[in-house]
């Protein structure tokens, strides 16, 4: 028993199977220096994380990157097991027990919250909830926001707060060739709002945004952008300020110039905003340094209360936003809170509660043997999808570093670990409903043919009794 176990190959459960859970498979799979399975896990019936479920309908050529998923998930080395849910169907400790090393790939499914009052006042909603909307995530196909009205106000300053306006503003003929979920496409279709705020706590130089997505806008949108030429402005420092952010600068200040006129609030800057909204056209519009300190209104969202703030520079550096005590009022019919994602924890590992993170040691679960971290859950929501492949690749470092070292322990159980087959079916009688690659692949070619014709990439399947459906009515007909 001994023996064998140690000439079986190195098994591997991936939890998550968005980009860091994908890089960590290639990366074990693409190593020669142990023989190694990988088993992908996943809540969902479908793969690839955010790459579905977050990057803008409208931005194909970032979810391509999914052909590089498809070809790890093409290696007979690797399984995926969709609609599987770690904490709910399986445990941590049944894959403990049953792999070699298991490594939690989970992303970061919570939102930041603002903690102010009035934040949760009907009209007031997270971007996590608009963002899963758009995208069809099962999980939120119920979680329209209300169009009604004419000004969304978008709280935040990285590039989920443009993917949300964008997507607000954009023409829905434009729209229409995309994978955007059907059930948003008609909501905006009849959309009323005309106008989108993105409003930022600090400057322009302390945004998150990529210069591409600024400077898309009003490509995409077909509208104006406004900008206030005082709030973009030589910013403190700027000489010693990245290329980055000095090119986003000069976006700005070219929308700044564009303008005909300076908004309405900068003649009267010490109690209402209410940037210029002109009936019948759909507009953009980029604010800094305000921080929301209250959301008001009756029964539902009416107005956003802004402390202005001013900057300020500490001995190493860091950019504060301080409040200056100046109030402004937004009037808003619908406020989108996009201020960050954040881990969540999993039952029996620790947590970093402050960062959303599972703390870790270059991907080595503080504390714990055998379990591993990569992505948003290792290093918190920050960076582009290419930084999970970094990330991911030392994490399995760390994991073969430990095989060599003798840490891993490898123990009977594992090495043949076979969770469908008959001699372990734990996994079907947890799970009767599994989403095997092979159940993907129908839903990926269901979704594609439907698509094709209307000259979409694909038309998602936006509910789990579809997904599944799809996956296993056809998985059954095929075998027989
Ligand atoms: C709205 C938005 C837009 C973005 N746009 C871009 C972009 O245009 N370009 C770019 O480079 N980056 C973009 N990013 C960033 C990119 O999506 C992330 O860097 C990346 O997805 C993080 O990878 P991850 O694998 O850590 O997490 P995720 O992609 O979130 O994957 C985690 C996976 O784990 C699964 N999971 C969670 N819990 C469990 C469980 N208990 N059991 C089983 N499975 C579980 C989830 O369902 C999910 O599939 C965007 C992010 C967001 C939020």
């Amino acid at each position: 028993m001994a023996d064998d176990a140690v000439n079986a190959p190195l098994t591997v459960a991936v939890i998550g199977s968005g980009p860091a859970g994908f890089y960590t498979a290639g990366a074990l799979l693409e190593q020669s220096g142990v023989p190694v399975r990988v088993d992908l896990y996943e809540r969902l019936a479908t793969p690839w994380g955010l790459v579905r479920a977050g990057v803008a309908p409208d931005h194909p050529k970032i979810k391509a990157v999914s052909s590089v998923y498809a070809a790890t998930a093409a290696d007979e080395r690797f399984r995926f097991f969709g609609n599987v849910e770690v904490g709910r169907h399986v445990s941590r400790a049944e894959l403990v027990e049953r792999y070699d090393a298991v490594v939690y790939t989970v992303g970061a499914q919570g939102e930041r919250r603002l903690g102010i009052p009035g934040e949760d006042l009907p009209g007031s909603v997270p971007a996590v909830d608009v963002v899963g909307w758009y995208n069809g995530h099962p999980d939120f196909a119920d979680r329209a926001p209300d169009l009604s009205g004419r000004r969304a106000v978008v709280i935040g300053a990285g590039n989920v707060a443009l993917d949300v306006a964008r997507i607000l503003c954009s023409p829905v003929e434009r729209l229409a060739a995309t994978d955007i979920a059907d059930h948003a496409l008609d909501a905006l279709r009849t959309s009323a709002i005309e106008q989108v705020v993105v409003v930022g706590r600090r400057g322009p130089a302390q945004a998150a945004f990529t210069t591409a997505e600024l400077r898309e806008l009003p490509e995409f949108t077909g509208a104006a952008v406004e900008v206030d030429s005082a709030e973009v402005a030589e910013q403190p420092g700027e000489e010693k300020l990245s290329r980055l952010i000095r090119r986003n600068l000069a976006v700005l200040r070219d929308y700044a110039a564009a303008l005909p006129s300076q908004p309405s609030h900068a003649s009267q800057p010490s109690r209402t905003s209410q940037p210029s909204l002109a009936a019948g056209t759909r507009h953009l519009a980029l604010r800094f340094l305000r921080s929301p300190v209250e959301i008001r209104g009756e029964d539902r969202v009416a107005e956003v209360v802004f402390a202005r703030n001013r900057l300020e520079v500490d001995a190493e550096g860091w950019v504060s936003a301080v409040d200056t005590g100046e109030r402004e009022v937004i009037a808003a019919d619908l406020v989108v809170r996009a201020v960050g994602y954040k881990g969540l924890p999993l039952v029996g590992l620790p947590f970093d509660e402050r960062r959303g993170i599972i703390p870790n040691d270059a991907g080595r679960v503080a504390g714990a043997d055998r379990e591993y971290v990569a992505g948003w859950i290792k290093r918190g929501p920050t960076g582009i999808i290419g930084t999970n492949r970094k990330c991911a690749v030392e994490t399995v470092a760390t994991l073969l570093a430990d095989v060599a070292a003798g840490r891993l322990g490898r123990h009977p159980g594992a090495g043949g670990v076979d969770p469908v087959g008959e001699n372990e079916s734990w996994l079907r009688e947890r799970q009767p409903d599994l989403v095997t690659e092979a159940g993907w692949r129908l839903i990926d070619a269901a979704e594609r043919a439907s698509g094709e014709p209307v000259g979409r990439p694909r038309v998602k399947l936006t509910t789990l009794d579809a997904l599944v459906d799809t996956a296993l009515t056809r998985t059954r007909t095929l075998t027989g």
